[in-house]
């Protein structure tokens, strides 16, 4: 297995990705090489790229990734429950399988990896330097987690593993979601409508979403093929009435999964019913939360939860989910690109660049 090079694309300072040539490294009975497929983009990507996230430098970008199992050793393949050949997803975090965190299911607290591990943010100069997904080989270390691809399910599809995940995990499992339910999602995203799909899947009796102003029209007109019964424009709706108006009720989970969008968690407030749950998933990058009055908490006597991460098993529903076609995201607006073209994916995503905001971008390396 000697000679074989991997093809990089290597983040060296914020705004600086340089196509880079790696050596694939030989493997043994424990760890293993993946054929990337290809690798969802989301917003941390961007961070990253403009130097908003803090990270090691340089390093190769990229954590939602689909592949294919190219060589790996015995252990490795028992551990993972795979094959050669195989299509897996790999997740960002790695786990030991040993420590406290590990063996009590807390791996993304892993204290032998923590956040320093997470594919897609690992140096290049940590051997064998294939941590990130802008390539086409990925390092499977010993303590990597793989999650089967259900046959059949395309890998570009297959990236929404990630945000679907997310979604099932925030609006579903941290809140306790179930049949009857009224769900509110903030956040016309692919997170969003992934979080409105999953309310649905779980039985939610109706779920409203909501965006601000035109640049959400077109994702809000999507939602309701996601599983959205209503879908509000905040800049010329009040939220609140239009939820009355049409669900009879307030909601019994708000989910938020904006981003940088301070009045958010306030709208979330007046949105639960007494006793509901408010799961914050969305990042604002700044303390002010206009409108966001805590006395509310108290008066309505509201859980209000902190979400970050996905876990395996709300990885493993996506995939299934997914795989079941129940919702249309194999017809999401979507942009793929190779090497050459994933910084302009990058800034459109941003709305830095002119041009048609995808709702999902996925890098292909051979696109
Ligand atoms: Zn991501
Ligand atoms: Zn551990």
């Amino acid at each position: 297995m000697t000679g074989a090079r991997a093809e990089a694309l290597v983040l060296a300072r914020p705004g600086a990705l340089e196509a880079r040539s790696l050596s694939v490294p030989g493997t043994g009975a424990d760890d293993g090489i993946l054929r990337i497929e290809a690798c969802g983009l989301c917003g941390t990507d961007h961070e990253q790229y403009t130097g908003h996230l803090g990270a090691p430098y340089a390093f190769i970008p990229g954590h939602e990734v689909v592949g294919v199992v190219e060589r790996a050793g015995a252990d490795a393949l028992a551990r993972w429950g795979v094959s050669v050949g195989d299509r897996v997803a790999v997740e960002v975090f790695m786990s030991c399988r040993e420590c406290a965190s590990c063996r009590s299911g807390a791996y993304r607290r892993c204290e032998r990896h923590g956040l320093g591990d997470m594919y897609g943010f690992v140096d290049v100069e940590k051997a064998p330097g294939l941590w990130g997904g802008y390539a086409t080989h990925l390092y499977l270390a010993p303590d990597a987690l793989l999650l089967p691809v259900p046959a059949g399910l395309d890998p570009v599809v297959a990236t929404v593993f990630n945000p679907l995940g997310a979604g099932l995990r925030w609006a579903v499992e941290v809140p306790g979601t179930g049949a009857g339910d009224v769900v509110v999602v903030l956040g016309p995203g692919v997170r969003g409508l992934a979080a409105c799909a999953a309310a649905k899947a779980a039985g939610a009796e109706f779920v409203m979403v909501t965006g601000v102003g035109p640049r959400d029209a077109d994702r809000l007109a999507l939602a309701t093929r996601f599983g959205a019964d209503l879908a509000v424009d905040v800049s010329t709706t009040d939220p609140v009435r239009a939820l009355r108006g049409a669900a009879g009720r307030l909601a019994d989970v708000v989910v938020d999964v904006t981003a940088k969008a301070p009045a958010a968690p306030g709208q979330a407030l007046h949105l639960v019913r007494p006793s509901g749950t408010v799961v914050l998933a969305g990042t604002r990058g700044t303390p002010d939360a206009p409108g966001f009055d805590p006395d509310l908490i108290v008066y309505k006597e509201i859980r209000v939860v902190g979400a970050l991460g996905v876990d395996a098993p709300a990885y493993r529903s996506a995939l299934a989910l997914l795989a079941s076609g129940a919702f249309p995201f194999a017809d999401l607006p979507r942009r793929t690109a190779g090497f050459a073209g994933i910084e302009e994916l990058l800034g459109l995503m941003a709305g830095e660049t002119a041009g048609e905001r995808p709702v999902h971008a996925v890098f292909v390396p051979g696109a």
